[in-house]
């Protein structure tokens, strides 16, 4: 190969494997291993400071990252591996609801959130416009993020699934359990302080419960280490207005718990 060939496939072999082991990396792996010697030679020659314990021997070989935590976490970063996310999805054909959507929707938001809400799945207005929550429902939780002193664009807000189910009808099981790798994926990138799961579909997927959201709302459960609120599904409050004052106590133990984490 001529020297700029062999430069472009170096180049392309590296960033390949940055990308793998930001992945990685954020989903709590803490070593990556590489079995092509080919790869660690590659990595070792063009970014040597990057990497500690890269050995080129016969048997796979382990690179075990400096400073990548850091990397993980910063804004850059996590945009860059959302963006990776969302492009893989984009393609994704793993369930009939495919074949429906208009959009795929993603999530939308900061991607340095400390707050991350997650919801059921698209509806009509989200399919059509591909954004997560700007039908009415998507309007009132606006109201109810600055009702505790935040901006919709402080927040990140995702769906456990990420096509609409036609008529709106329920996520089925299978639906949930064939799209729920990329909502982990969002938030292990994400990496925020508090989830606030809204309704039963995201609450039970999340906390792998079939307990209704009545009984699991107004306290925190661990979901992997992180806090996760419950609370009832905008949708759900504009049809039972009367369970908003619910909402308002459960919002309000995530300010706290928010405004506790930064004093
Ligand atoms: S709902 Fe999820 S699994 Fe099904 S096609 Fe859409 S992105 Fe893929």
């Amino acid at each position: 190969m001529y020297p700029d060939e062999i430069k472009k496939e170096l180049a392309s072999i590296i960033s390949m494997v940055k990308v793998k082991i930001e992945i990685e990396k954020g989903f709590g792996i803490d070593t990556v291993t590489f079995t092509n010697t080919k790869v660690s030679d590659a990595i070792h020659q063009i970014s040597p400071n990057s990497f500690t314990e890269i050995k080129s021997t016969e048997t796979p070989v382990v690179a075990k990252s400096i400073g990548i935590q850091a990397f993980m976490n910063t804004k850059e970063t996590k945009i860059k591996l959302l963006e990776e996310l969302r492009h893989e999805m984009l393609v994704c054909h793993k369930c009939p609801l495919s074949k429906t959507r208009t959009n795929l929707v993603f999530g939308v938001g900061n991607s340095m959130a400390d707050l991350m809400f997650i919801g059921e799945a698209p509806g009509r207005d989200e399919d059509l416009q591909g954004e997560p929550f700007v039908g009415r429902a998507g309007q009132l939780l606006t109201k109810i993020i600055e009702a505790i002193d935040m901006k919709r664009s402080d927040v990140y807000i995702a769906n456990v699934l990420k096509c609409r189910p036609p008529g709106n009808r329920n996520p089925l099981p299978e639906e949930i359990i064939i799209c729920i790798p990329y909502l982990i994926k969002q938030i292990e990138i994400i990496q925020p302080k508090v989830l606030c799961a809204l309704g039963a579909f995201a609450a039970q997927a999340l906390l792998n419960t079939k307990a209704p959201v009545g009984t699991l709302r107004g306290r925190f459960h661990d979901y992997k280490g992180v806090p996760m609120m419950v609370t009832f599904h905008p949708a759900y409050l504009l049809r039972n207005p009367n369970d908003k004052a619910k909402v308002w106590d459960d919002m309000k133990k995530v300010r706290d718990f928010l405004k506790n984490e930064f004093t």
